[in-house]
């Protein structure tokens, strides 16, 4: 395999269109059920020959990159050393990441930086790994790194790391409305067990094995916005609108706004609207846009992370 001097690729955010929370198990990790759309909002990397692991961070659209490491902290550093050692090789590379998928916002912008810098190392370096391979290394990472490196729409079980590929038809058009303020996955998850506590007698116990809906996949088989519209789910969306309450208020306005249904994206804050087709996505742009509000017109699913 011949090594280049630079290599360009990109790799896509999602929206969890189904995502079941079970109970937490003793390494701090739930088990969950969810179905991914990746959706055609990119992180774009160059990586670039050279002795260390180095890494510099600018954003494309309005997303603040302040919170984003450029140490050994950023996935993509972790997930180029990591790739280095699994090959033991001793190259450096330079990684440059445009970032357009929002920070700390449920979309798994970090995790695509990651499948991002996994791909482009090993295009850079030669190695010619399996996607076997790869998304093994994926998994170290975190939970989301396997589909972001895949793409397309997919169900994960486990702690969503485990993937099986889901029939989609057609496309799906998404009004995106990120917010400045990002939220942390794990305090997410902490509310949602909090309340799962305090609530025991009342909600029982949180289901021991979840599962994705069967309507969900067939709305996904169908490529039918309507019949997805009435399954989407996420167990993370009360507590994140329970810690945020002003979300509660752009999750009206977009359903009241010609949204078929809102969503909390992941952990959130970042709110997701699906739309029936793409001109009606158009205008609720334009309307939430009218309203002072960023948003976002993305499509699913799309490949996952690939070298241009
Ligand atoms: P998920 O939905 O996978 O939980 P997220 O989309 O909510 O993640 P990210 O933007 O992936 O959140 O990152 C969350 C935190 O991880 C950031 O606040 C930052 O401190 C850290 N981080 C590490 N690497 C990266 C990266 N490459 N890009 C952004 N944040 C990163």
């Amino acid at each position: 395999m011949s090594s280049a001097e630079s290599v360009r690729v990109r790799a896509p955010g999602k929206i969890n269109v189904f995502l079941e929370v079970g109970d937490v198990k003793d390494d701090g990790y739930h088990d969950v059920a969810t179905a991914y759309q990746a959706v055609s909002l990119y992180e774009e990397m160059t990586a670039t020959a050279a002795d260390d692991i180095t890494l510099e961070v600018s954003a494309r659209g309005p997303v603040d990159i302040d919170g984003v490491p450029t140490d050994d902290r950023n996935l993509a550093v972790r997930a180029a050393r990591l790739l280095a050692e699994t090959a033991g090789i001793d190259r450096g590379v330079h990684l440059s990441i445009v970032k357009a998928v929002p920070v700390a916002g449920g979309m798994g912008g970090g995790s695509a930086d990651a499948a991002a810098a996994l791909v482009a190392c090993d295009a850079l370096w030669g190695l010619g790994m399996p996607t076997s391979e790869l998304v093994r290394l994926a998994a170290q990472l975190g939970a989301d790194v396997p589909f972001a490196l895949l793409g397309g729409t997919a169900v994960g079980t486990g702690r969503g790391d485990e993937l099986s590929p889901a029939l989609a038809r057609g496309r799906f058009d998404w009004v995106l409305v990120p917010n400045e303020i990002g939220m942390s996955t794990p305090v997410v998850y902490g509310e949602l067990d909090a309340h799962r506590e305090r609530h025991a007698v009342d909600i029982g116990p949180a289901p021991r094995v979840p599962a994705v809906a069967p309507e969900v996949l067939h709305a996904l088989r169908q490529g039918d916005a309507e019949m997805l519209a009435a399954s989407l789910r996420n167990d993370l969306q009360a507590p994140a609108l329970h810690l945020r309450p002003d979300l509660a208020r752009v999750l009206e306005r977009g359903e009241s706004s010609g949204a078929l249904a809102g969503l909390v994206s992941g952990s959130g804050p970042t709110l997701a609207f699906l739309a029936a087709d793409e001109e009606s996505a158009i205008d609720l742009q334009v309307t939430l846009s009218a309203a002072g509000l960023v948003a976002l017109h993305v499509h699913g699913p799309v490949g996952g992370a690939r070298v241009l």
